[in-house]
């Protein structure tokens, strides 16, 4: 499904292994990209580019003054992960264009009203990153293929293997 990942609230200095970590999983887990709001992060933005440059694809990342427009503007289904919603495994897939959407500290109540679902992954606290991959997991699996790769990986039972590829 195509996918983009909302992540709510980033703060430079307080989220930016969490906010890195955000965008890793929805790329690995098949989302096309991720917009966050709150502090704009130039340092967060360019390393998430070198990552794709090396690894692959085109998965991006945007910054986005206004949470509430991206949200009201969106074409598709809003998914907001919660701690406090229903359990996601209980609740029906969405299908065609999905927003996927993870808070940092304070989520505001518009958030639970705006969205089409408020689920969680189980229903104690933990952590956006884990809630993003297991639900991602769910709706995409794991992404297995990559355009422009430079670097890739050869799985092997024991050892590290990376390839590198020049140009
Ligand atoms: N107290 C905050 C609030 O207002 O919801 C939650 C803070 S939590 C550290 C940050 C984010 O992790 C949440 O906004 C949510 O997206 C995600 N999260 C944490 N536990 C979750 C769970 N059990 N299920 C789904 N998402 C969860």
């Amino acid at each position: 499904m195509p996918t983009t990942v909302l992540r709510l609230g980033h703060r430079t200095q307080r989220d930016k292994r969490v906010t890195t970590h955000c965008a890793l999983v929805a790329r690995a887990f098949g989302a096309k990209d991720m917009l966050y709001s709150g502090d704009k992060d130039p340092k967060f933005e360019t390393g998430i580019k070198e990552m794709v440059s090396s690894w692959g694809g085109d998965f991006s990342v945007k910054y986005a003054k206004s949470w509430r427009n991206v949200i009201k503007n969106f074409n598709g289904k809003k998914i907001h992960l919660t701690m406090y919603g229903l359990p996601f495994e209980e609740q029906p897939l969405p299908k065609g264009n999905i927003l996927v959407i993870v808070g940092a500290e304070k989520v505001p109540g518009e958030v639970y009203e705006l969205a089409d679902q408020n689920v969680a992954v189980g229903n104690q606290p933990h952590s956006e990153i884990a809630a993003l991959a297991v639900y991602l997991n769910r709706l995409n699996g794991v992404r297995k293929r990559f355009s422009n790769v430079h670097l890739s990986i050869t799985p092997m039972a024991k050892g590290k293997k990376i390839t590198t590829r020049k140009g």
